[in-house]
């Protein structure tokens, strides 16, 4: 795999950081990324990735955009309510980068069909705003045994995890979200900006992992307060009985 001139150009802010260089943008392009909701997360997420230049994106949602998501989601515009967001988000990206090999799946993503939308990525990106959707993806990954990135945003507060393995979402949120699927965002109110904040950290956890920038433990969570405009770091403790991956090692500290 190589970069064409094209692309030296079009990532020449990138290449020229020693922490990238061409053998960084090279695992970008060589990257298989699956992103689960592209609702306010997600339609941060996928501009950030589509020009960092991911080589393959996989974007799942069964949504269509609503007049009341405009208020977060920034790649839709205002003539697009009622148009089905997976394609929306995929043109966005064609427009924005020529190079990103994309698949939209105008489907909800659940227990029946997760294993097949989901293997053969490397990197799932969870922005969807729901429990029980959630646990689906995170024990599909678990059980693939594909590092899951998972990002919410409520009200004022933002959370961001990656997990490998173990320990898990479900370590993290137990088991009794899981007939869950009411929509939170609805219910409670979002701050517009905070799900763009987020869905960011999101992206640059993703491309750290990716190129293998810094350190990329799992199994720690990123907690963002809007109100008091501050981050902090929690580690989330493997459950000796979780379902999903109770029977697995834990990760080890470093895994890149
Ligand atoms: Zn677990």
């Amino acid at each position: 795999m190589t970069l064409s001139d094209d692309e030296l150009d079009r990532y020449a802010r990138h290449i020229a950081l020693p922490q990238v260089g061409g053998a960084g943008q090279l695992r970008l392009k060589a990257a298989r990324v699956a992103v689960v909701g592209a609702g306010g997360i997600g339609a941060a997420v996928i501009p950030a990735l589509a020009g960092a230049g991911i080589g393959q994106m996989t974007i799942i949602d069964g949504d269509r955009v609503e007049l009341s998501n405009l208020q977060r989601q920034s790649i839709y515009n205002s003539g697009q309510v009622g148009m089905a967001k997976a394609r929306l988000a995929s043109h966005f990206v064609m427009a924005r980068n020529p190079y990103v090999a994309l698949t939209s799946v105008d489907e909800r993503i659940d227990a029946d069909n997760a294993a097949d939308l989901l293997a053969g990525h490397d990197l799932v990106i969870d922005g969807t705003d729901n429990f029980a959707t959630r646990l689906v993806v995170s024990d599909t990954c678990v059980a693939l045994g594909l590092p899951l990135l998972s990002a919410a945003a409520q009200q004022f507060q933002g959370q961001v995890a990656l997990f490998r393995a173990r320990p898990c979402y479900r370590c993290f949120v137990g088991d009794a979200f899981d007939a869950d699927d009411c929509d939170t965002c609805a219910d409670l109110g979002v701050l517009g900006a905070l799900t763009a904040t987020v869905g960011s950290f999101a992206a640059l956890l993703a491309i750290r992992a990716i190129t293998g920038i810094g350190d990329n433990a799992a199994g720690t969570l990123h907690l963002f307060d809007g109100l008091t405009l501050s981050w902090r770091q929690l580690r989330i403790s493997s459950e000796p009985t979780c379902r999903a991956c109770g029977q697995l090692s834990p990760a080890p500290s470093d895994p890149s």
